[in-house]
């Protein structure tokens, strides 16, 4: 964070980043977009305020079945004092699965309702939660192929008209952690 201040590289809102590949909105040269997965008390007790001090902006990628449950996981409080904050909050799925490998046999039909069930059941938990429009998908682990890119789609057409972006893996440098 200090490389990125020290140097003046501009820190954008992952919005901004969005409103770039939708309308060719000018963006400043070299600018980053910081983003952090899962959802951790970490990302609120240590990342949180240094990114603050130097003012950057954010997005925080959760998976809905920790919050509040697992122990290492923030809380839905936690979400809302953050967003409260300016934090931007969006999807990674709800169990935070490999989605392009479910891990037991299944028929087609019930792979692709699996796969729309992690999509659609974390945008509606978020959004009921937090109260705002989810617009924006972290693929767990970074693992996507055609068939999740189609099911993304498909979500996104058929979600009360809302838009629900993937970001593929090579417009999200900053986080390779998960
Ligand atoms: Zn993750």
């Amino acid at each position: 964070m200090r490389y990125l201040s020290v140097q003046k590289i501009p820190v954008i809102p992952l919005s901004a980043f969005v409103d770039h590949l939708d309308k060719k909105t000018p963006l400043p040269e070299h600018s980053v977009v910081i983003t952090i997965d899962d959802g951790y008390k970490t990302a609120k007790s240590i990342a949180w305020p240094i990114l603050k001090r130097y003012g950057f902006p954010f997005t925080l990628y959760v998976y809905t079945h920790a919050i509040s449950r697992l122990p290492t996981a923030l809380k839905w409080d936690d979400l809302r004092e953050m967003q409260a904050a300016g934090v931007d909050i969006e999807s990674h799925s709800v169990t935070h699965p490999l989605l392009t490998h479910p891990g037991k046999a299944m028929t087609r039909k019930d792979y692709i309702s699996w796969v729309d069930d992690e999509l659609v059941e974390s945008k509606q938990r978020l959004e009921s939660e937090l109260g705002k429009p989810v617009t924006a998908l972290a693929y767990p682990f970074g693992g996507y192929d055609e068939l999740i890119v189609d099911r993304v789609r498909h979500v996104q057409q058929s979600y009360d008209g809302s838009d629900l972006r993937p970001l593929s893996r090579r417009y999200r440098r900053l986080d390779r952690s998960t």
